[in-house]
């Protein structure tokens, strides 16, 4: 079983994740934690539950996903494990702040942790997500997926009734529209789904009523 606790973060109302299981392991999927507040609101929830962090899980390298990887790696010393696509995003983190708050943020994480390729799994616990790639909101956008609880976490490619945008550095309309496709299709209609901002939605809701498919 998973138990899965969401924290709204910054301006962007982003989603960071904090997933655990029976065994008290968790991931912390995109921590976009910018204040003090948020961030003691997930280290208290990790402290009080008695969860033991294994990985710091990203999405993608948009900056609303990122704020909190300096807060993670000094409490609990994990960098973030991303798909390589977005290396080239993730080095411009500072970039994207200027730009998208109008104010700087600099990262201590400089080095990425590990890098993922489609097909990979990271596990916790007694589960493991399996990593799709997704790419067109930004090159190296994942699906992380655990088949076993039918549980999926979409990062900014899906959202409820609604697709991420593609306009940005990276982005690619029809590599987004072919990924979701692909994914609608390869998961289970009763699999759920944890997008990176907004409320959870399942694959045969989105089937059913997003106007992008
Ligand atoms: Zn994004
Ligand atoms: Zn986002």
């Amino acid at each position: 079983m998973l138990n899965i606790k969401k924290f709204v973060c910054n301006m962007f109302q982003e989603n960071c994740y904090v997933v655990s299981d029976e065994t008290n392991e968790c991931v912390i999927i995109d921590c976009g934690a910018r204040s003090e507040t948020e961030r003691n609101g997930i280290a208290d929830y990790i402290r009080d539950n008695g969860l033991k962090p294994r990985h710091l899980l990203c999405t993608h390298a948009h900056i609303d996903h990122n704020f909190g990887n300096d807060f993670i790696f000094t409490t609990y010393g994990l960098r973030p494990t991303l798909h390589k696509a977005d290396v080239c995003l993730y080095e411009r983190l500072s970039e994207q702040a200027v730009y998208f708050t109008g104010s700087g943020y600099e990262s201590s994480v400089k080095q990425p942790g590990t890098l993922l390729e489609d097909g990979d799994t990271v596990a916790f616990g007694c589960h493991e997500f399996k990593i799709i790639s997704t790419p067109g909101h930004s090159p190296g956008s994942v699906f992380l997926y655990c088949s076993d609880e039918k549980t999926a976490f979409s990062g900014d490619t899906l959202f409820r009734m609604s697709m991420g945008r593609t306009d940005l550095e990276g982005g690619d309309y029809d590599r987004i529209i072919d990924s979701l496709t692909r994914i609608t299709s390869a998961l289970p209609e009763d699999t759920v789904v944890y997008p990176g901002h907004g409320p959870k939605t399942s694959i045969r809701d989105e089937k059913l009523m997003n106007p992008f498919f």
